[in-house]
């Protein structure tokens, strides 16, 4: 049995190499979303000029703020389509 515990070093290397393998981990609104480097954990985030940055805590702190709204203001979308039954 082979243990690939250690394979972090050479996945880095390979990103440094042929650049970051990143997959959409969350969707915080229509415009924002979350990344993850399938190889070293790297994070990216789209700030605020839709461009990739950086998952710093302050970015976090702000994600987490803006799905807030974005959620709330889905369930209200919801509520009135439903109210209404237009469909
Ligand atoms: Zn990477």
């Amino acid at each position: 049995m082979k243990k690939t515990t250690n394979a972090i070093a050479p996945m880095r290397i390979y990103c440094d190499l042929f650049g970051h393998n990143y997959e959409m981990t969350k969707k915080v609104t229509k415009h924002v979303k979350e990344y993850t480097c399938k190889c070293c954990k790297r994070q990216l985030t789209t700030n605020g000029n839709g461009k990739l940055t950086e998952l710093t805590p302050k970015f976090q702190e702000i994600n987490s703020i803006l799905e807030e709204i974005y959620t709330r203001r889905m369930i209200r979308l919801k509520n009135k389509t439903l109210t209404s039954s237009i469909y």
